[in-house]
């Protein structure tokens, strides 16, 4: 068929690594299985990796070559600016973290309470105006802008989800931006649902950082990127003060690098970074032949399941645009009754809980109350989801096949 061995014959999209063939990955939205592309450029690192930026050694500026070309690589897949970079670290938790602690003083933060928790907890609260969780697009864009008119003059920075890690929909990103400017406030975008499903132009979004993870972007575990404007970051105590940071210590004083040496202290995890970059590469690549797959399977599986009685979808913004979640309940069953039928009777992978967005979840699915979200992504196909509508309608017209009991160790058949 002429593709590369790393593309799929039947689906034209990139092939990810199956321990199980049968199995069912509606589980992309927390991690995602390894690109085959990615497997092999962490198979080539790890056969003759050296120190990065540490050695004269032929393996050390071997290794110190592909960890800054990865930075590179990086750079293209957000379309950094003039002036961006490209920090690694450890995943988004951390990617927002590092810009929390480069904030400066007094800087006011604005995050709807919608937020995944990585992105509503780590600015200090008492400088923090949480808005509530929006009911509709315009709703969020009016929230964002009122609250803005009440707020002091001064630094502001605004936290924009970029997809929805319960729901799955993408968020008017450009839009909140330009309210944002309008108010000489600046923005960051959690990437880490938005990344592996659309394209990331920080010129066209206007945002000013972005923020995401390799492990759910079909790279390993254990290493994140947030890129965007320098000055905050070159202002910054470095986030880890360590060796690769500083460019002199003195008995009484440290001098620190700008750039992102500053704040990737210590050895950086460059297995990660290459990862990253390898992924970043096979998704620009293929970009609009995943989005059609995963369109086409996502409108599948919310049309199937939207007609089983008793299933509610769950939705914040409600009508739009989807990276590929369908976040459900069903009535009279336990969530996490649900996902261990599904995973015992169909060898199906969902998620049932709350998210790490406690807040959204008391909003729209009911007080303390869980969901089953099934999200969709490379290692998913039309069985898969034509098999997860199907076992759903079976359960709730038959009930289980087996019989279960909860324990403390949840549902066991
Ligand atoms: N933001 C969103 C929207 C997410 O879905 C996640 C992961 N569930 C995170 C942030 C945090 O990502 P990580 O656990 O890789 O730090």
């Amino acid at each position: 068929d002429g593709l590369p061995r790393t593309v799929s014959a039947d689906l034209g999209v990139p092939t990810v690594h199956h321990t199980v063939t049968d199995y069912a990955n509606f589980d992309h939205g927390a991690t995602t299985p390894a690109l085959v592309a990615v497997a092999e450029a962490a198979e080539q690192v790890q056969r003759r990796y050296g120190s990065v930026h540490r050695g004269a050694g032929y393996a050390s500026q071997v290794t110190t070559g592909w960890f800054e070309a990865a930075r590179a690589q990086v750079a293209d897949f957000v379309g950094a600016r003039s002036g961006d970079e490209v920090v690694f670290t450890r995943n988004t938790t951390d990617a927002l973290r590092l810009l929390a602690h480069c904030l400066p003083r007094d800087t006011q933060v604005f995050a709807w309470e919608s937020a995944h928790h990585a992105a509503l907890l780590p600015w200090a609260q008492d400088r923090t105006t949480r808005l509530p969780v929006p009911t509709s697009e315009q709703h969020a864009i009016q929230l964002l802008r009122e609250a803005l008119e009440r707020s002091p003059e001064g630094e502001r920075l605004v936290v924009i989800t970029g997809a929805c890690n319960v729901t799955g929909e993408i968020w008017p990103v450009t839009e909140l931006v330009a309210v944002a400017r309008e108010f000489g406030a600046r923005t960051v975008l959690d990437a880490a649902q938005y990344a592996p499903h659309v394209e990331i132009d920080l010129d066209v979004l206007g945002v000013d950082w972005v923020a995401f993870s390799g492990h759910k972007l079909y790279a390993p575990y254990g290493a994140g990127v947030l890129a965007g404007r320098s000055d905050w970051l070159d202002a910054a105590e470095p986030y880890l003060p360590a060796g690769g940071a500083t460019s002199r210590v003195h008995h009484d004083h440290t001098q620190w690098q700008l750039g992102p040496a500053r704040h990737e202290g210590g050895t950086p995890n460059a297995v990660g970074a290459i990862t990253i970059a390898a992924a970043c590469a096979t998704l620009q690549t293929h970009r609009a032949t995943i989005g059609a797959h995963e369109a086409q399977l996502h409108g599948r599986l919310r049309a199937g399941l939207a007609a089983i009685d008793r299933v509610s979808i769950v939705e914040v913004l409600g009508d739009r645009p989807n990276v590929g979640v369908v976040t459900f309940t069903v009535e009279g069953y336990d969530p996490s009754l649900v996902s261990q039928v599904l995973a015992d009777e169909d060898a199906i992978a969902v998620r049932d809980g709350r998210f790490c967005a406690h807040l959204l979840c008391d909003a729209v699915v009911g007080d303390g109350a869980c969901a089953i979200r099934a999200s969709l992504g490379l290692a998913t196909n039309g069985e898969h989801v034509d098999r997860l509508v199907a076992a759903v309608r079976r359960l709730v017209e038959h009930g289980p096949a087996l019989s279960y009991v909860h324990t403390d160790e949840g549902w066991s058949a």
